[in-house]
This record gives C-alpha cells, structure tokens and sequence, in this order.
C-alpha cells in the first residue's frame, strides 16, 4: 500500500511510520505542520528509506492537501494530525476546532476529491482512516463499565469535543458520499518519544531533574494505559483488514489510578537510577497534589473485545512490561529528550 499518514511526526503518528516502515514493505508520505508537538528527531531511524517521504503541509489547507493526493496516489490514510493536549484546550480551544474539526474536514474534502475520479476498483479498496481517541465517550462512573462502539459520545473537554466532531463528520463522509472510512477510539498511550508536556514523560523528566511530580486532585483518576507501539499495531491492522463503515475501541486493559502510574515510576528510577540528584531522598518525596483540573474525567475504561475477536489484535505489552520499557528508554535516549526540553529539536525542520 502507498498510505498518507497524518501527524506522522508526533508522539503516535511516528510510532505508526516507524511501524510501516520498518515492519512492512508499504510506502508513507507523512503530512505534519510541524507544530510544537511534531518532532523529526523521532523518525531518524526511517528517513533513510526510500519508502518514507515528507511533506510539511498544514491539513486544513485543502488545495494543498488535494495536490499531495494527485501527486502520491495514496491507497489509504491514516489521519493522526491533531491538536491533542488536554490542558491546553483549555486554555485556547480555537486551534482544537481549527485543526481537529476545519482540519477533519478539510481531508475529508480532499480525500473526497481525489477518491471520486479513481476506478471503481481502487475505489472500492480505498481507506480514509480517522484516528480518534475514547475521550469522545466522556467518563465512567463506576469500576464495572466499559466504553463500547455504541457507548454515546458525551465529551467534556474542548479537545474532546474537537475529536468528537471530527468523528461525525468522518460518520457523514461515508453516509452522505459514500467513502470508506474507519474510525478508531483509542485509550491513553505511552512509551518511547511521549512529548514531555504530558504526564508519564513529564513525571519521569522531573524526577530526573529533582523536581516537583504534579499530581492533579488526589491522583484517583482513572486511566487506560496503552504502549504505543500496541496502538501502532492496532492501526495498521484496522487500516489492512478493517471492515469499512466500522468502528473499532483499542485499549490495553490496563486500568491504573493516576498517582498509582506516578508512584509505579518512581519506584522503576529507584531501582534502574537510584543516584538521584542532590536534596532528594526517595523519588516518592516529590510527589505534590495540584488543584484538579476543570471539567477532569474521573474513569476512562475500554471494551477492546471487538477488535480483537474481529481482526485479532491483542496488545504485546502489559503496563508493567510497558512501563518499565519506557523508563528505560528515556534513560538511554537523553539527547532526545534534552533537545525537546531546549527548543533545539525546531531546529531539525529548517535543515
Ligand atoms: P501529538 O500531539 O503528539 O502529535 C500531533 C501531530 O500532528 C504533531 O506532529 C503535529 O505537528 C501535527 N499537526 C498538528 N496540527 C497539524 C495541522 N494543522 N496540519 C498538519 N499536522 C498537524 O498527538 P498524538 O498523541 O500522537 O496523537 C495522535 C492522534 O491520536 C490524535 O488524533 C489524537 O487525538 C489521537 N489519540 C491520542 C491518544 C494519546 O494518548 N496520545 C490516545 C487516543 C487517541
């Protein structure tokens, strides 16, 4: 296949090019703006084969889009870009309905465009798939319910919002024109090149660093941890064999309280870097309660049964296999790290 993926230069979308790269014999043209959040130092391992191309493109300019459609021919797309951050959603949703809602939108035209003058062969095989995120749902209550595909949408948040337009107007695309899309809600991720604004690298960054672990409320809030290369997994598969039309939930079945997560890395830095920096004692002492943030969900938990009865993904990594992997890696790969923490890596897109 010869896929566009979208957002290919954030913290999934280049676990996904990483994947297609090296795991497959596909062709990627990767599509990202390059905001703050996209990082090409996270795909020096791929940029050398002559099955990745790049593009800095903005997805809602649709002109653009169209013409990069003409040019590669894609058999598929795969649509990550988006604004994803909770906290700063809350702080300017403009750039969440711009990107996330216009942006949707705006593939969705080109997509249509180019999907409407193919044979009715490549039609028929063709796939918009539109990654999106259990947020859409709202939150649970309880400890016994799960998010479904039929689960209402109920979002909270602007970002969650955002993502729950997108989903309806790539529902629309199919109902209305017909295109053959796929929709995928997945549960939180982690793992190797998480940009450090959020919480898992944030907490392994600042004990490094002998600062402050910020844990919102009383750290009971409930999420479903996912390693992203799981998820990699998981969206290639939905994009090669999905059934058109179709929604598929991805979750790892790994539900942990929030300040159970930071407490698990403080105890993995004990044991894997037990010199710390002067004045801390025990990783654990950093640990400080912050003010709730607005709107928090309380449970994310995800019904993954579909997915893995129908295509047969099951993830490889459990939380504790996954966990320990990631502090591992932010161990080993300082330079990555440091040059986000810098500025630096910005630098990487003018060269
Ligand atoms: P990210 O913020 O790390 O990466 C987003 C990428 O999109 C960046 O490379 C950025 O430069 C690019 N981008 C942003 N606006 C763009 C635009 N207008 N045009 C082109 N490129 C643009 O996000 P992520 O965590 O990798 O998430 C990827 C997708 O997966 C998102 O759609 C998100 O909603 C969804 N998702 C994320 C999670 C999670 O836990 N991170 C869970 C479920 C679903």
């Amino acid at each position: 296949m010869k896929i566009i993926v979208t957002g290919g230069a954030g913290f999934i979308g280049s676990a996904v090019v990483r994947h297609i790269i090296n795991d497959t014999s596909d062709e990627v043209l990767n599509v990202d703006s390059l905001t703050y959040a996209g990082n090409l130092e996270s795909l020096t391992s791929v940029e050398g084969s002559d099955r990745y191309h790049f593009s800095q493109t903005d997805i809602c300019d649709t002109a653009a889009m169209a013409a990069l459609f003409e040019e590669f021919q894609p058999d598929a797309v795969m649509h990550l870009a988006a604004e994803s951050h909770v906290d700063r959603s809350i702080e300017g949703p403009m750039a969440f309905v711009q990107t996330n809602v216009v942006g949707t939108c705006s593939m969705l035209e080109a997509a249509r465009g180019y999907w409407q003058k193919l044979t009715a062969e490549k039609q028929a095989s063709f796939r918009f798939h539109h990654i999106s995120t259990d947020e859409v749902y709202g939150d649970l209550e309880g400890t016994d319910d799960f998010f479904s595909e039929t689960t209402p949408y109920a979002p909270s948040s602007p970002y969650s919002a955002s993502k729950a337009g997108s989903d309806h107007l790539v529902r629309a695309w199919h109902r209305t024109f017909g295109l053959p899309v796929l929709v995928t809600n997945c549960s939180n991720n982690y793992g190797p090149f998480h940009f450090p604004e959020k919480l898992i690298p944030h907490v392994i960054l600042n004990a490094l660093h002998g600062k402050p672990l910020p844990v919102y409320g009383d750290g009971s809030q409930i999420r479903d941890w996912l390693y992203v290369e799981d998820h990699a997994r998981a969206l290639y598969t939905v994009v090669s064999t999905g059934k058109v039309g179709e929604t598929y939930n991805i979750g790892g079945h790994n539900e942990k309280r929030n300040l159970e997560v930071v407490e698990t890395i403080c105890d993995l830095l004990e044991e894997l870097r037990p010199e710390k920096v002067d004045g801390v004692q025990r990783y654990r002492d950093l640990i400080t309660f912050v003010k709730d943030r607005p709107g928090h969900d309380a449970r994310y938990a995800i019904d993954a049964d579909k997915i893995q009865r129908e295509l047969g993904w099951v993830p490889q990594e459990s939380f504790e296999s996954g966990i320990r992997k990631t502090v591992q890696w932010y161990l080993d790969n300082t330079a990555w790290w440091q040059r986000v923490l810098s500025g630096d890596y910005r630098l990487t897109r003018l060269g």
